[in-house]
This record gives structure tokens, C-alpha cells and sequence, in this order.
């Protein structure tokens, strides 16, 4: 029988409010008990004589209890209870909150270690709250778990205690014997004993080792599993490549990574009987929008209808524009829906793509939710697709019967996180900029050079040109609004007086962001002061200048995205990093992006700086979430991409016996994300 299979409950000690407290914490067997890890040990180190306490510092002690515990009331209906312990050297009160038993617990007379921080005062030392153990069960490195109100970390060591020695002498490991050998790991009943009560340091490592490299194989077999998963066949046959008869209208030619581009759909959309699932992966500036185009075209031309999601209204308004006019020669009616419009106009729209009246529709969010249908969806593509996860990108596949689907992204990934974030979909690449592109010019400079700075933007802007300036960086939310109006603000008093000058921040509502949008994208507005919602997409060919403030605070990508805003016409451009930070990382960092304008030179610098958090970080990545693996342990990534390789070679469906284990655990994992595609 499965350690799954038996109930929490079953364990000594638990009645039915411990069991209900365990499943807040999503533990409902003893196998889910088993994989609770912990969030993190305590080292108990050296034990320190109490007459070498030091006030405010963490020390374990040993001493005796040398009073009865007196426990007394106190407001709130608060129970207080007090103690004194002593060694040898000295006498030192503990103090407890709300912890009914513990005159049960410490017996008079008896020694113990004791572990908190201490406080010395006018009375001598004392510990708040400290954690003990009797002599016996003094071990160096004890577990702490993840708690929820009302269960302690002894409720859960010892609940763990007993599903430990529950584990069988022989058990199954989901991981073959020769995988094990292969990549020295520990076998499964090793890594969760240790994980859980370590030997040592040194078994705790293996056993977290083998956890982290079990995790991640798991996720990457999962992602191998949903790319090669038997799609259902698609109905929207586009037996016809009407590429040429689009191209030949646009103002200039598609350079050759476009055009392969544009093949590699074109091909997937004709000649496999599954639906194209694609990304489409170009630097800033790299025309991602002209290929999306293209696709769209030969998407209609084949009697379907195509759908162009973009992750901000600014962008899919300016979408709109684009497609319009790309559109203007052709009887191809286009139309736009997001969230902002009223509802009438909503309604209106959605009716004429329910009707089939509308051929292209562009929008935000608002295209997946369930009120938009199609009358026959045959190409969906998202843009700039690190906002969208893998489940909104079956959610837009579900919109028709099984139509082909198209991801842009202008975020360079590097390869090997590309292989994970990306590995359901397959991968094009467009690794050329248009012809006669100017790199930007980029510089640092320090706040004390920011008036010179703002003197040249001045120039640039008496010559006709435009430019951005991105306000220091402040926490989400309700001060975002407040700190772009001052920062503005004083901008205009002391330097733009005379200037015009337009304010773009998250907490606008979408039509005033527009407005403001479309009047920098006119001309009416020179200075744009914005908080980051210009990072994405944004394109305005006038604008010469990006002066991005605090930039230290903003990941490589990041600054890369940003900076992409301009440079996009015929006019030399630069981007100005303000930063006082003087520290070694941020002159690395900030030097990186004045030495190159290439995106994959600066996504794998800044993985090789920062580690990977920036790639994931906030984003939503739609990955199932990790109980002990971190993307930063590159080493295990790559492990368990050459071990995943050589499992799937063998079985690529996982069935052979050996992988039956695995194939469980692949399936518990991304049960909340397949839709039941792997089976
Ligand atoms: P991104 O890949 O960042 O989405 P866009 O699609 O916004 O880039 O294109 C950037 C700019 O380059 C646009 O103004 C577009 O009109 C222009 N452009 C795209 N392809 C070409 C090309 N082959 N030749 C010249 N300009 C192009
Ligand atoms: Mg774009």
C-alpha cells in the first residue's frame, strides 16, 4: 500500500483539529507528510555558559530548571508563563506566550537545551520564547517547517517522526537504479529521512540534492511531455501560403529571419496534422509584429478567423493601428477588444466576431475570457508572451477546434532556462535587426551629472526629436501614482517649463493612458515621464532619448526592454542610466548594457550575475510550483535536461515499468496545468 493512501489522521496523537490543521497545509496523507519539507533548519551550534550571555544575540544554552513554572493571566486573555533555568555560570529567566503545557513539559530538576535570543536588563538575562529539547534528543540540525496558525514545529517533527519509521526497509524508488548510479544520487528512502531529521550536513545535502534533481526531472519530463503530447488533430487546414501577396504591400522587405520566420509558421499551419504551437523569439525592434502579420494573413486568406493578444491595452491599441493600415489593401476587416471599452461597445464587437463580420481581432486579456467567441478561430498568437503562462495558452486554444498558436517574445532567454520556460512550444528565432538600425549609444552617469543630462534632452527635443524618462522605480501600488506626478512635476517646474510634457503611469485608467499614448505617438507631447508600462512594445520612431532613473534597481532584461523604445527610426539615439549605486555588481551590470545592444549577449550576462530570478521572478511563467528546487542551481538543470533526454529516448511516453514512478509524480505535478494532456 501507497504511504499516500494513509490518512494523517491514522497517526498517534492526532484527532480530528490536528488533521484539519495539517490539511490547511495541504498534507492529508502520509505521503504528502513525507514530502513536506522543511523550510529551513536551525544549526544549534556551541552551548554558551549563561555568564557569557550577550544581550540581543541567539544562544543555546544547557542548564537545569530550577523553579516551578508560574503561569498567570494577562490581558487579551494572554497566558504568561515564567521559569528559571541555571547552569553553573548563572541564572537566567524564560519567558512563554499562550503555551498552556509548558509546566508539563520543563520538569523541575531536569536539564535541557534551550535556544532563543537573549535579553539582558536591570534584572539580568532572560529568553523570550526559546525553543528546547530534553538532553537526549539534542541533534545538530533540526527541521522548521512552514506552520500554520495553531500547529507548532514539535506538532510537526513529531507527526514527521512517525511517517519517517513508517517508511519500508525496501521501498520503490520512482528514480531507476541505473539514473541513480549515473548522477550519484541517494536512493528516495535516504533523501527523506535525511531531509527531514539530517545525519549530518553532509547527508543533508545528498538528500537534497536528489529531491532538487528528482523535482526538476520531473518538471522538465512533464514539459517534454505536454510538447510531444498527441495534440488533437487540427480542423483549421490552411492548405495555402499567401505570404508572397502580403509582403509585396508592405513599405519595406521582411529581412531573411523574418521571412524564415513567417516559413516556419506558415509550414506549421499546413503541413502538420496537430495545430502549430510556436514561439517566435526576436530582440527588441527584430519586427516581431510584421511576422505576426504575415501569419494573420495567410490565417484569413484560408477562411479563418486569427486572434492577437497583447499583454497591455497601450500595446494592442497601437496593434491596432498597425494591423489597420497593414490591412487597408486588402478587404480585411480588423477590429479591436479590451477590457476599458463599455460594455455596449463590447457586446457590439463580440457580435461581429460571433458573426464572422470581423476577420482579425486584437485585444488584451479580455479575448480569452468566456463572453468572446468565434465563429472559426484558426490562429491565435499572444505577444511579448512572458505575461502569459501555459494554462491562458490552452485557455485561447480552447477558443476554436484546436487552432494553431503563435507566442512572440522580445525577452532573450537564455538557452537553457528557454528549454524549461518554453518547453512545451517549439522555437524560431529572429536573430537579425532590420537594415540601417543605429545601435543606441548608452551611458552611465551618476545624479550629479543628471542636469547635464537633462540639458542634452533639452537639445534633442529643440531639434525635433522625443524622449522618455522613466521615474525612479517605487513599490507597486498607491504611491506609484503620487511619486510619477511629483517627479513629473518638478521635472516641468525646473527644467520643461516651456515643454510639452505627459505623464504615464499603471494607476491610470486605460483611456487616459491612451491619450496620452497616442498624443506622444503624434508629436503633441515631446517628454514623456513614465513609470515602466512603456516597457513593452511601445513603438514611436521620433523618440531619440530614454533617461532611466534608479537604474541599478532594474534587471538587464529589463533595462534591455526599456531601452528598446528607442532607436527604432532614422535618428541617432541614446539611452542615460541614472544610478548612484557604486557597487561593484551595479558598475557590472550597468557597463554590460553600454558594451552591447545585443538581447541574448545581455540575458545570458545577467543570468551569469544574478542568477535566474530575473527570468521567472514575478513573471508569470505558468510552471507548476517547486517544493525544494530553485532555478538558480543551474548544475541540477542541466543534470536532469541530459537525464531527461536519455528517459525519454528510452520511453518517449513514459510506459516502460521502469518509469512508472516517475510517470505518477509527472502527472501530480502538473495536474493543476495539463487539462489531462498527459495521460
Ligand atoms: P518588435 O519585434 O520589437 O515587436 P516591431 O514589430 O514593433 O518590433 O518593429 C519595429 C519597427 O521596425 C517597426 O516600426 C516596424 O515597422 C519596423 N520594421 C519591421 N520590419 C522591418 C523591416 N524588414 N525593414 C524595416 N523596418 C521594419
Ligand atoms: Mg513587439
Amino acid at each position: 500500500m501507497s504511504l499516500y493512501d494513509v490518512p494523517v489522521s491514522s497517526l498517534k496523537g492526532f484527532g480530528k483539529l490536528r488533521a484539519e490543521l495539517f490539511s490547511k497545509l495541504n498534507i492529508n496523507s502520509v505521503g504528502e507528510l513525507l514530502r513536506f519539507y522543511p523550510r529551513t533548519y536551525t544549526a544549534w551550534g556551541d552551548i554558551t555558559p549563561v555568564s557569557e550571555l550577550v544581550n540581543g544575540e541567539k544562544a543555546l544554552i544547557k542548564a537545569r530548571v530550577v523553579t516551578a513554572v508560574n503561569t498567570v493571566r494577562i490581558s487579551g486573555g494572554r497566558i504568561l508563563s515564567k521559569v528559571q533555568v541555571s547552569d553553573d555560570s548563572g541564572v537566567i529567566e524564560l519567558v512563554f506566550f499562550n503555551n498552556k503545557y509548558i509546566s508539563s513539559m520543563l520538569k523541575f530538576d531536569e536539564e535541557y537545551c534551550f535556544y532563543g535570543k537573549v535579553t539582558k536588563d536591570l534584572y539580568g538575562f532572560s529568553m523570550t520564547s526559546p525553543e528546547f529539547k530534553k538532553l537526549s534528543e539534542m541533534s545538530a540540525i533540526t527541521p522548521v517547517y512552514n506552520l500554520t496558525h495553531g500547529l507548532t514545529n514539535r506538532m510537526v517533527i513529531t507527526a514527521v517522526k512517525q511517517a519517517v519509521s513508517m517508511l519500508p526497509q525496501t521501498m520503490v524508488d520512482p528514480l531507476p537504479y541505473d539514473i541513480l548510479k549515473r548522477y550519484d544520487l541517494c536512493t528516495l528512502r535516504f533523501a527523506l529521512m535525511n531531509i527531514h531529521f539530517p545525519a549530518d550536513e553532509h547527508a543533508l545535502e545528498k538528500a537534497r540534492r536528489r529531491l532538487v534533481f528528482e523535482e526538476f526531472l520531473v518538471l522538465n519530463l512533464g514539459l517534454r511531455l505536454l510538447k510531444n503530447r498527441k495534440l488533437k488533430d487540427t480542423s483549421c487546414k490552411m492548405p495555402v501560403d499567401y505570404t508572397g501577396e502580403f509582403i509585396s504591400t508592405l513599405p519595406y522587405t521582411l529581412t531573411n529571419a523574418q521571412k524564415n520566420a513567417v516559413v516556419d509558421c506558415v509550414n506549421d499551419m499546413k503541413n502538420k496534422k496537430s495545430p502549430m504551437n510556436r514561439l517566435v523569439q526576436g530582440d527588441v525592434g527584430s519586427g516581431k509584429t510584421a511576422v505576426a502579420a504575415a501569419v494573420c494573413y495567410n490565417t484569413v486568406k484560408n477562411g479563418f478567423q486569427a486572434a492577437f493578444m497583447a499583454p497591455t491595452e497601450i500595446l494592442a491599441t497601437q496593434h491596432f493601428e498597425n494591423l489597420t493600415k497593414m490591412f487597408s489593401p486588402f478587404d480585411i476587416k480588423v477590429d479591436l477588444l479590451i477590457g476599458s471599452m463599455t460594455k455596449s461597445k463590447k457586446d457590439k464587437v463580440r457580435e461581429k466576431l460571433l458573426s464572422g463580420e470581423t476577420d482579425i481581432i486584437i485585444g488584451t486579456h479580455a479575448l480569452i475570457t468566456d463572453a468572446t467567441k468565434f465563429k472559426n478561430l484558426g490562429c491565435a498568437i499572444t505577444d511579448e508572451q512572458h505575461r502569459f503562462g501555459v494554462e491562458q495558452r490552452s485557455k485561447l486554444q480552447q477558443k476554436g477546434e484546436m487552432p494553431h498558436v503563435l507566442v512572440l517574445s522580445a525577452t532573450p532567454i537564455p538557452r537553457t532556462l528557454g528549454l524549461i520556460i518554453y518547453g512545451d512550444l517549439d522555437i524560431t528565432c529572429i536573430d537579425e535587426l532590420p537594415p540601417g538600425r543605429k545601435p543606441v549609444r548608452t551611458m552611465m552617469i551618476d545624479s550629479k551629472k543628471r542636469n547635464d543630462a537633462l540639458g542634452f534632452i533639452k537639445q534633442e527635443v529643440d531639434s525635433g526629436r522625443q524622449c522618455y524618462i522613466v521615474c525612479p522605480l517605487v513599490e507597486e501600488g498607491e504611491l506609484e501614482l503620487e511619486s510619477a506626478e511629483n517627479y513629473a512635476a518638478e521635472l516641468m517646474l525646473d527644467c520643461f517649463a516651456d515643454y510639452p510634457v505627459g505623464i504615464l503611469h499603471g494607476k491610470m485608467k486605460s483611456k487616459d493612458k491612451d491619450e496620452v499614448m497616442n498624443r506622444f505617438s503624434n508629436g503633441e507631447i515631446s517628454i514623456l515621464v513614465s513609470t515602466t508600462v512603456i516597457e513593452v512594445g511601445v513603438d514611436v520612431k521620433n523618440a531619440s532619448v530614454i533617461m532611466i532613473e534608479n537604474a541599478d534597481r532594474f534587471g538587464l532584461s529589463q533595462l534591455h526592454q526599456l531601452r528598446g523604445r528607442v532607436g527604432r527610426g532614422e535618428h541617432k539615439s541614446y539611452c542615460i542610466l541614472v544610478s548612484d549605486n557604486k557597487s561593484e555588481d551595479t558598475l557590472k551590470r550597468l557597463s554590460t548594457m553600454c558594451r552591447t545592444n545585443n538581447g541574448f549577449e545581455i540575458a545570458d550576462e545577467d543570468l551569469r550575475l544574478r542568477g535566474p530570478g530575473d527570468f521567472f521572478g514575478n513573471r508569470q511563467h505558468g510552471l507548476p510550483q517547486l517544493n525544494i528546487a530553485d532555478f538558480s542551481d543551474m548544475d541540477s538543470l542541466r543534470d536532469t535536461q541530459s537525464a531527461a533526454s536519455y528517459i525519454m529516448s528510452v520511453s518517449p511516453d513514459l510506459s516502460d515499468e521502469s518509469f512508472k514512478g516517475l510517470k505518477a509524480m509527472v502527472k501530480l505535478l502538473w495536474k493543476s496545468i495539463d487539462n489531462g494532456a498527459l495521460n
